[in-house]
């Protein structure tokens, strides 16, 4: 029997390009599902800012034009098989080698990799049986297929799946701008002035995932729905929560060539030691007086979402105790400065490095002493679950997959991987630490919650699974 084939199209996908959770799990899946024996391959945009390393890889299959409304645009074909799996890459320079991933073109750029999926598809005659689309990016690829591409034999038995991977990020334009360039049925859209691309995802696709059991649960109430709740709600029979797994390769202590000292997981006290000094000596702290001190670390886009108002409203007290904060994240610019002027006056306990840099979060997950996560809402996070294995404790607050894979550590039964917290404020939130901080002081407990970590599968081979199922159901 032939595999079945999944074409993935995704916005970002490790290590070609990432700026977040969607990267990583695009970058990862692929490939167990290929252990699993599907064809699945990738097809994501041929950025400006992909290293050469990757680009001189490539093959160039030729080129094709895509039709966005009256724009004709080119559209070179590239692929790459990497890692045991095929990757397509879409080029236009025009909209993808610009600065950022990012920016005001989002709409056009994303609608011509939108309809290059389908057109390049054909032209290198992949015929999927599944089309797996991620974020709101590609969620126009649902309606796509059942407005205009159902027609044509290529596609007429193709199912699509669409995964929420954040309901805050929802893709919501004007209508005329997205019928401009998209060949929809105008006639559905006569009573809205808006289109909303991740709820084009939603409706039509065949089958509907989001990241974590528990953000499944969540989306479907006005806390969390981001106004979807009610479109969410209609569809619910569609829904399915499988949580994120992580790339256990990528994120290891023994193999991880980008942190300091690798280590063995029976090895962790030496070995965290060992990278411990190594950071607070390149952020400047004086080691010797530091190294005792617990390592607080915090790695995250810093939006509103990720609880940092929360650790604003606290960092002051916690900077009283004896401890050292890292924190390693760029985005929302209040929150830049304001960390910045933390990080002046107090110096000789906080660095905030505000800037994306991958390199640096591995070397603060191997560290750290305990890893903050204090979100409003989380669909899945994968810091908590790659911080664990390196021994790193991620103390959270229990919302969407958080609650899902920390569970807080309870003395009596010995028993917990981590810290957490119910309540979005700050008291919570500042106790919750200082509970962490009395687990530090006793060495054995706090061995006993890493070693209780070690022990976690976040390996994708069971989500992976949940996956391929749903494909065969479909
Ligand atoms: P989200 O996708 O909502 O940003 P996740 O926890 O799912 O959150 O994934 C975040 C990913 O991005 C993790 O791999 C994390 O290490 C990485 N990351 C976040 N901020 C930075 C940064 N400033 N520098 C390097 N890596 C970062």
């Amino acid at each position: 029997m032939s595999k079945m084939k999944v074409l993935m199209v995704s916005a970002e996908v490790e290590p070609f390009a990432k700026t977040g959770g969607l990267g990583d799990v695009v970058g990862s899946l692929p490939k167990v599902l290929n252990d699993l024996n599907l064809d699945c391959r990738v097809l994501m945009p041929l950025y400006g800012k992909i290293a050469s390393k990757f680009k001189d890889k490539m093959k160039y299959l030729g080129f094709i034009y895509i039709d966005l409304g009256w724009r004709h645009q080119y559209c070179g074909v590239f692929s790459l098989r990497y890692d045991q799996v095929t990757y397509y890459f879409v080029d236009n320079e025009f909209y993808f080698n610009r600065g950022n991933l990012y920016d005001d073109l989002d709409l056009e750029k994303f609608s011509f990799l939108d309809l290059a999926a389908f057109e390049v598809a054909k032209f290198v005659k992949f015929k999927p049986d599944v089309i797996h689309i991620h974020y709101w990016h590609t969620g126009a690829i649902a309606a796509l297929l059942n407005d205009h591409y159902r027609h044509q034999d290529f596609f007429k038995d193709t199912k699509t799946v669409y995964t929420i991977h954040n309901l805050a990020y929802q893709g919501v334009f004007a209508k005329d701008h997205v019928l401009d360039m998209l060949p929809l049925d105008k006639e559905k859209y006569n009573n809205t002035h808006i289109i909303n691309l991740m709820a084009l995802g939603i409706q039509y696709a065949d089958k509907v995932t989001t990241v974590s059991p528990n953000y499944a649960n969540e989306i479907l109430t006005s806390q969390y729905g981001e106004r979807l709740e009610g479109l969410l709600n209609h569809e619910s029979n569609k829904l399915l929560g499988i949580l994120n797994g992580i790339d256990e390769n990528t994120y290891s202590c023994e193999n991880d060539k980008l942190i300091y000292h690798n280590f063995k997981k029976q090895d962790y006290k030496e070995g965290k030691l060992e990278n411990k000094k190594a950071l607070l000596s390149e952020l400047g702290f004086d080691v010797n007086n530091s190294i005792e001190a617990p390592l607080i670390a915090v790695i995250s886009r810093l939006a509103s979402q990720k609880g940092m108002d929360l650790l604003l409203t606290i960092i002051h007290r916690l900077l009283d105790q004896d401890v050292r904060v890292v924190l390693l994240g760029s985005g929302d610019k209040f929150l830049e400065n304001e960390f910045a002027k933390i990080s002046y006056y107090r110096g000789d306990k906080f660095r905030a490095v505000l800037k994306f840099d991958n390199a640096l979060a591995h070397k603060i997950y191997a560290s750290s002493d305990l890893f903050l996560m204090p979100s409003a809402f989380e669909p899945c996070g994968l810091a908590q679950m790659i911080c664990l294995q390196y021994g790193t404790l991620p103390l959270v607050r229990a919302c969407g997959g958080l609650k899902d894979s920390i569970f807080a550590f309870d003395e009596n039964k010995l028993e917990g991987n981590g810290f957490s917290f119910d309540n979005y404020n700050p008291d919570d939130f500042y106790n919750t630490i200082m509970y962490a901080l009395s687990v530090y002081e006793r060495k054995e407990l706090w061995n006993q919650v890493i070693e209780n970590g070690f022990k976690c599968d976040f390996s994708w081979l069971k989500s992976a699974i949940r996956y391929k199922v749903m494909y065969e159901q479909l």
